[in-house]
């Protein structure tokens, strides 16, 4: 499970900086898909060989009419009991203030681990500007500027120490683990309940964290799934429901536990910022993903063709994966929407070789050479699989540093269709040697 780090710190201190250096890596290899929403407050990041969560508690969004500070209040101290580890960011340029105090008084009460950074801090004597902050009572404050990547690093690795090394080889159970997400009220409890149906249902919890996810195992057709809570959803008899507010932390790392994830979407209401961002979030993870359309009864084909339409045009950065319309109220649809989870599965553990990779490399490149740059000319030579869920490509060769944004999708295309990837994103990576 990737471990979740959640900024936090009164405005100013350098919170977004932090939080951008932190993201930086993962997000470029996240081409820039048309229509694609980012929320610049949560991403990716990586220590090493261990990913993690951040959450930047800096500009929450305010979803409440009444009190915006109230509400961000609200947001940043659900981010921080969802948080494993906290990241305090003070000025070191500015000294302790009555405002830090009183943030320090919050954490100290929470039983999380807590690191204080003291940023802004390049060019200055570590010793002198760390001393102040001993008085927050949260142990040894850490120097940092994170404008010039100074102890950032090592700031990182010690808050991340406790978590392991992500295991090599991640394949031991080999079957889909599903995450239902979406925002509230779209179905994703009645989608749970009808999959999950008379079948025998084992729910568990996830021993050893601080999180309280439900893992439900089920059988349908002679397959195993493995379904992730997700936002709460929580046993009540035999049935799931949904008990809590939508959380966009445990959204995300359901998201993150998971290898399919099934974006739920009402029909009968207009797509929203949220669930825009839901989707953005599943791009960048590289989850395979499996569209649901829900609550598709009880429409004229006439609104259905108007709404399929919509869809389609609003959400075009999820081209890769199949749309389904299904009825989770009538149980209809959802054996077509189990085979889209399976292929999306299998497209995501592919296992390619490099002969054969390297195969489709050179016909691509016979039937199509890389566009010359300048006085450099790339050479794609051969490739070899870095990675699954998402399946990574890694092409090696000359001068590929200058290979353009569209032939990055060329490649990513006849990729994906030599090997039938429906349903998985697929990433091209350039190893450049020169
Ligand atoms: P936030 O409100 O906490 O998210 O703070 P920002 O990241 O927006 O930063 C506030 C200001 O501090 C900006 O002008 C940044 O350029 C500046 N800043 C951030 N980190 C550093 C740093 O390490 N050193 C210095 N000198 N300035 C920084
Ligand atoms: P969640 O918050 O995403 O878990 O949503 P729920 O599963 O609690 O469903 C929200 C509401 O939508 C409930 O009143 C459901 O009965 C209704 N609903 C769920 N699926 C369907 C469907 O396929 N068709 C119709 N018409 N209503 C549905």
């Amino acid at each position: 499970m990737k471990p979740t780090v959640v900024l936090v710190g009164r405005p100013n201190v350098g919170k977004s900086t932090l939080f951008n250096r932190l993201t930086k890596t993962r997000d470029a290899l996240v081409a820039d898909l048309p229509g694609l929403t980012r929320d610049r407050h949560y991403g990716h990041g990586k220590s090493g060989s261990k990913p993690f969560l951040v959450v930047d508690t800096g500009g929450f969004e305010p979803l409440a009419k009444d009190g915006i500070l109230h509400e961000m209040a609200r947001q940043t101290e659900q981010a921080i009991a969802e948080a494993d580890v906290v990241i305090f960011v003070v000025d070191g340029r500015q000294g302790i203030t009555a405002h830090d105090k009183d943030i320090a008084n919050k954490l100290r009460r929470l039983d999380r681990p807590v690191f204080v950074a003291v940023n802004k801090t390049e060019g200055m004597d570590k010793g002198v500007t760390t001393a102040d902050f001993h008085e927050l009572g949260l142990g040894e404050p850490w120097s940092i500027s994170a404008s010039h990547g100074e102890g950032v690093r090592g700031l990182v690795e010690m808050a991340l120490e406790p978590y392991p090394e992500p295991a090599e080889d991640e394949e031991k159970e080999r079957h889909p683990r599903v995450a239902i997400v979406g925002r509230p009220n779209v179905g994703k409890s009645t989608l749970i309940n009808a999959l999950i149906g008379e079948e025998r249902v084992i729910a568990f919890d996830m021993p050893g964290t601080t999180r309280d996810s439900i893992f439900v195992d089920f059988e349908r057709n002679g397959r195993k799934y493995t379904l992730i809570d997700t936002a709460g959803l929580r046993r009540k008899g035999k049935v799931f429901e949904a008990i809590e507010k939508f959380s966009v932390v445990k959204t995300l790392q359901s998201i993150e536990d998971a290898n399919v994830v099934v974006l739920v979407l009402d029909a009968q209401a207009d797509i929203s910022d949220q669930d825009a961002h839901i989707a953005g979030f599943i791009v960048e993870s590289g989850r395979a993903l499996v569209v649901a359309i829900n609550k598709w009864d009880g429409l004229s084909s006439y609104e259905r063709d108007q709404i399929k339409n919509r869809l389609l045009s609003k959400l075009k950065f999820l081209d890769f994966a199949r749309f389904h319309t299904i009825s989770a109220l009538k149980g209809q649809g959802l054996g077509d929407l189990l085979h889209s989870i399976d292929s999306a599965y299998g497209a995501a553990m592919i296992k390619m070789s490099t002969p054969q990779l390297t195969r489709v490399l050179i016909d691509a490149v016979a039937k199509q050479a890389p566009p010359r740059h300048g006085l450099f000319r790339p050479k794609p030579r051969y490739a070899h699989q870095g990675g699954s869920n998402p399946p990574i490509v890694v092409v090696h060769g000359n001068a590929l540093d200058h290979i353009s944004d569209s032939y990055r999708r060329y490649l990513e295309r006849t990729y994906r269709d030599a090997f039938k990837l429906q349903g998985t994103p697929l990433r091209i990576q350039f190893n450049v040697t020169r």
